[in-house]
């Protein structure tokens, strides 16, 4: 090892999210030291998340629900979710292997639980923690549907919950964690990856040190639903970084996974890559500024799928709502209502970005009467923006029609097919856009109200996005790969840095589902595929260990700027 190192380990892994915190989990099992570096005290995306797994095949949550499910079927819906962005062969082997996943995850300490929920919602109250995430009803006639979102027992949102207990594992597990440490630069030698540049705050006054982890800490969620606030206060923690961060040289035996998040927060590589995410709110973190991505393509990694994004756009909870019909400006039908959010928000994004929900009388009425029961405290402020707020109402669909800007002649045609449809009976009622039977009630008592479901800055009822594309990983090993399709030695990606299972098409738990997989891939490979090595003492990083004076960079290279969003 190049003695300038600062700080040496085998397996260094930028990020300590999900996928980091799995890669480190898998590195240190095979018994390598290993060190999670983070710019913040880690957690990023998945600490805030709803903590929701996707996974099937008969899953010990799914037996205890009374569900029955296999792996054949989840690989056949998964297959319309995911499209041909992993070869067969991975998909097989992340649906095949999904039952070890959630027992791997309860083994290191995630709780799951098989109650099952009976509405279709966009995420479960704290009675319930296994439901259909996704559009598996909707694709009935590919695969039989099964409930697989398992969402990870916790009250409120619980990705808190998964993220504390997966660093908590790491950390028993023997790997040392860097916080308010971040990389700026890989180190390459020979054409291989061999360590990473880092800006570190471990010299840092103590304030100095406090105030950045209570910034960025307090920042996080204001971030999520009010971004301008969320930036004004994050700014502070770019100044502290600038002023303090200094160099830091760490070198890598064996190789550097790459897990850290996507780029959501970063407003010109979405303007760059995703222009139809204008108007939406980032579902990140600061830390989602795209760093993974550019130190990735730093070292000549090819990246994927930029500009695959998920715009959510939920209709539920309240559940009743799904009876209502989804149209554009010219009145038209845009698809089957009861879709997963992130479907119905692609399809909105198709048209303009513009979409209302009709609603009859009995539907408003029936919706009123759910939101009590089916909605945790966020869900409430999109229920009184649906229900009350975001609409407008007049006795008739022409009517109602003129007051939103909706063309009369074309809805009151794409009502009376739906009605149609919808009053047929049972054995006869069957949607063109595919619609389960039990969702299709007639829509025909006034007033009617058209429900503004629109993607535009919005406080009330914001669309929120996440990036899914980036740098493009071996399906096999999870090595970071050229444009040429060979293989950067030393280098991994996982998570949302990387292309992934769910960069195709989002559903509930598919990204975290994604985090678990790659990342364990990635870990497992950093360890063994450099041959020769020996697993040694612990790594050199220790808790409360003070930091020596100031690295000096060796191969010649300038520490970078530290990354801003
Ligand atoms: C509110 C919300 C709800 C969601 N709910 C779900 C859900 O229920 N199920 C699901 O599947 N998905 C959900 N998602 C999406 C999902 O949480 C993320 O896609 C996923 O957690 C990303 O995990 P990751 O490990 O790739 O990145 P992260 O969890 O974001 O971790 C990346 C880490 O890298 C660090 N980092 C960044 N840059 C650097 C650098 N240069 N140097 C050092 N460290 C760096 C960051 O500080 C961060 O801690 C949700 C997202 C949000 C915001």
């Amino acid at each position: 090892m190049d003695a300038g190192w600062d700080i040496e380990a085998q397996v260094v892994v930028i990020g300590f999210g999900a996928a980091g915190a799995c890669a480190a989990l898998e590195a240190a099992a095979a018994g390598c030291r290993v060190l999670v570096l983070d710019r913040f005290t880690g957690g990023g995306a998945t600490a805030l998340s709803g903590g929701v797994v996707y996974a099937g095949g008969g899953t010990a949550q799914q037996r205890a629900a009374g569900v029955s499910d296999t792996a054949e079927a989840m690989f056949a819906y998964l297959r319309t979710e995911a499209g041909d962005v992993m070869p067969e062969r991975t998909l097989r082997d992340f649906c095949d292997g999904s039952v070890a996943m959630v027992a791997w995850l309860e083994g290191h300490g995630v709780p799951f639980e098989g109650s099952l929920c009976p509405d279709k919602t966009s995420y479960p109250t704290n009675r319930h923690y296994l439901y259909y995430s996704g559009s598996e009803v909707s694709a009935r006639d590919i695969a039989p549907p099964a409930p697989r979102g398992h969402r990870a027992r916790g009250r409120g949102t619980s990705g808190g919950v998964l993220y504390a207990r997966l660093a908590q594992a790491a950390r028993r597990a023997g790997v040392q964690v860097a916080g308010q440490t971040t990389a700026v630069r890989l180190v390459t030698a020979g054409g291989r990856v061999t360590g990473v540049e880092c800006r570190s705050l471990r010299g840092a006054p103590g304030w100095a040190r406090a105030a950045h982890r209570a910034l960025s800490r307090l920042a996080r969620k204001p971030y999520l639903y009010a971004p301008k606030l969320g930036r004004a206060l994050h700014r502070p923690v770019g100044w502290l970084e600038g002023r303090y961060a200094r160099p830091l040289l760490i070198g890598a035996e064996r190789g550097v996974v790459i897990a850290a998040g996507g780029f959501a927060a970063n407003r010109a590589m979405l303007r760059e890559h995703a222009p139809s995410a204008r108007g939406t709110l980032p579902l990140a973190t600061p830390g989602d500024d795209g760093a993974g991505i550019r130190l990735g393509t730093g070292a000549g990694a090819a990246t994927a799928l930029l500009s695959r994004v998920s715009i959510w756009r939920f209709l539920t909870p309240p559940p009743a709502l799904l009876r209502g019909v989804l149209v554009d400006a010219d009145g038209k039908r845009i698809c089957d209502e009861s879709r997963y959010g992130a479907a119905l928000g692609d399809a909105i994004a198709g048209r303009g970005g513009r979409a209302w929900l009709l609603a009859d009388a009995a539907t408003i009425e029936a919706a009123r009467r759910q939101v009590r029961g089916t909605t945790l405290w966020f869900q409430r402020l999109q229920a009184w923006y649906l229900l009350r707020a975001g609409k407008v109402s007049a006795p008739t669909a022409a009517g109602v029609a003129a007051r939103a800007g909706v063309d009369p002649a074309g809805l009151m045609a794409t009502l009376a097919a739906y009605t149609a449809v919808a009053a047929a009976p049972p054995q006869a009622r069957t949607d063109p856009l595919g619609k389960p039977a039990e969702l299709l009630r007639p829509q025909d008592q006034p007033p009617f109200s058209l429900i503004d479901v629109s993607i535009r800055p919005r406080l009330l009822h914001p669309a929120p996005v996440l990036t899914l594309g980036g740098l493009v990983a071996d399906p096999g090993t999870g090595q970071v790969l050229r444009a040429d399709g060979t293989a950067i030695g030393g280098l991994y990606a996982a998570g949302r840095s990387a292309v992934g299972l769910c960069s195709a098409s989002y559903v509930s738990g598919l990204s975290i589902a994604d985090c678990v997989f790659s990342g364990r891939r990635a870990g497992r490979h950093a360890a063994v595929l450099s041959r020769g090595a020996t697993p040694g003492p612990p790594a050199v990083l220790s808790r409360g260990a003070t930091p020596g004076p100031p690295a000096v960079l060796s191969r010649g290279a300038t520490p970078g700027p530290p990354v801003v969003p």
